[in-house]
């Protein structure tokens, strides 16, 4: 993958450099607000988080030596219910980062309509470089760091880059240690053993392959006849190219961080290790031929699907991306000159907020079987996940049509609204 960075100072006005998350956010917040006939002074709210945590994070090495971490969880929006957002183990892991991703975790659970509100967070580490039980220790101090801040009724943790199922069993047993109860309902995206839903590891990419089928037959096109290339090859990008492929599209191209395999005829993405099965595994696979992750943007297919990290589609490549139909299975993967370049070109982009909305959601199903301590099926997540992700899909496509604007735009006025009227209907108090 492009090492992209999104380390960036929030006034920082270097054209060269892409946004950060968070001026992306607030640019896109006004831009929709720019449509509503809301309160400037709920926009100018939202603007802002609630409240950021920084905490110091210190753990033993398994050499002896102690190192220090620092960690950071942005509570941006609670209007519609408690903050829910996830944790995030990268190096470039910024407090502006986390506000940023914060605010697209409001607009998220708004545009599916989950009562939740918005948050992010992390820890700025490489995960590569630490151990098993140094991750597990990092972990558990972290937790408790933040303890009194998160909650099942107040803010929600879930896996996000560098986090996994495992990561958020231990953040629920620390928890729940200190707290003297088994509290499920902390965090989401648990392993199912211990109050994880069903389905909740593949949701995000199979909310990218429902959003991907649905556009494909808005533009009139035949899934049988799509050809679809798809960046990254983790839980988004394997589960959302499976399970097109297994829906009859034709799937000529994936990666990982080393690079791609293409077949013009269609690659059997199921015989390709995903990274959680074998990790950067894609190019090892037989295939007629290898490309970058640059080329893979730029082939001349139907659907690009970008599902693995952050502004990936920039200035620089907006104007050779030759697909049809952007699908954003990352969060953020499309700077905003490039979205600008693709509304120019008419290209439609289907935004991140809405296409990978499947995780969250399904993170709202489990919190919701953690409270009632009772377990639903698989076949009852993927069917209500479905409802859920078609009924979004409506509600955006309504503004799409009446309004003109971008799919992207479109995806925010409805998150915004429902925001802004909750604000609204609240009041400011105290
Ligand atoms: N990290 C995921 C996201 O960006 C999931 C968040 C959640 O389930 O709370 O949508």
């Amino acid at each position: 993958m492009p090492s992209t960075s999104t380390h960036h100072d929030e006034t920082a006005d270097d054209p060269s450099e892409p946004e950060s998350a968070l001026q992306t956010a607030r640019r896109q917040l006004q831009h929709a607000a720019d449509h509503l006939d809301i309160d400037p002074s709920v926009v100018e709210r939202l603007k802002h988080p609630k409240k950021v945590h920084e905490v110091t994070v210190p753990i033993e090495r398994e050499n002896g030596d102690v190192e220090v971490y620092t960690g950071y969880r942005a509570q941006h929006d609670s209007v519609r219910g408690p903050f829910k957002g996830g944790l995030r183990y990268h190096p470039e892991v910024t407090r502006e980062e986390c506000v940023g991703l914060g605010m697209w975790m409001t607009w998220k659970c708004a545009v599916m309509d989950i009562p939740f509100g918005g948050a992010k967070g992390g820890i700025a580490v490489n995960p590569k470089d630490l151990t098993e039980d140094e991750k597990e220790q990092l972990t558990r101090r972290f937790t408790d760091e933040i303890r009194s801040v998160i909650g099942p009724t107040t803010d929600i943790p879930a896996p996000d880059m560098g986090t996994d199922p495992q990561t958020m069993a231990w953040l629920m047993d620390a928890y729940s240690m200190q707290e003297d109860e088994t509290i499920p309902g902390v965090v989401t995206g648990k392993p199912p053993i211990v109050g994880g839903s069903k389905g909740r590891d593949a949701a995000p990419g199979r909310s990218v392959a429902i959003i991907t089928r649905e556009a494909i037959d808005y533009y009139d096109k035949d899934i049988k006849e799509t050809s679809v290339a798809v960046q990254g090859f983790g839980s988004v990008g394997s589960n959302a190219a499976k399970l097109l492929d297994s829906w009859g599209a034709n799937v000529v191209a994936v990666s990982d961080v080393n690079g791609g395999v293409y077949d013009a005829n269609g690659l059997d993405t199921h015989a390709i290790p995903s990274h959680h099965e074998e990790p950067e595994a894609v190019m090892t696979h037989e295939a007629p031929e290898t490309l970058t992750n640059d080329e893979l943007l730029e082939l001349d297919v139907d659907v690009v699907i970008p599902a693995a990290i952050g502004n990936v589609l920039t200035e620089a490549n907006a104007d050779d991306v030759m697909a049809d139909i952007i699908i954003e299975g990352a969060n953020g993967p499309t700077t905003s000159t490039a979205s600008a370049i693709f509304a120019e070109r008419d290209v439609p982009v289907i935004p991140d907020i809405l296409a990978n909305a499947g995780g969250v959601t399904v993170s709202y199903f489990e919190w919701l079987q953690d409270i009632n301590r009772r377990a639903w099926s698989l076949e009852r997540v993927n069917d209500e996940l479905e409802t859920e992700m078609l009924e979004a899909w409506q509600d955006v496509r309504n503004e799409f049509e009446t309004r003109d604007v971008t799919w992207r735009d479109a995806a925010y006025i409805v998150a915004l609204s429902r925001i802004a009227e909750a604000h609204e209907t609240r009041g400011l108090w105290p």
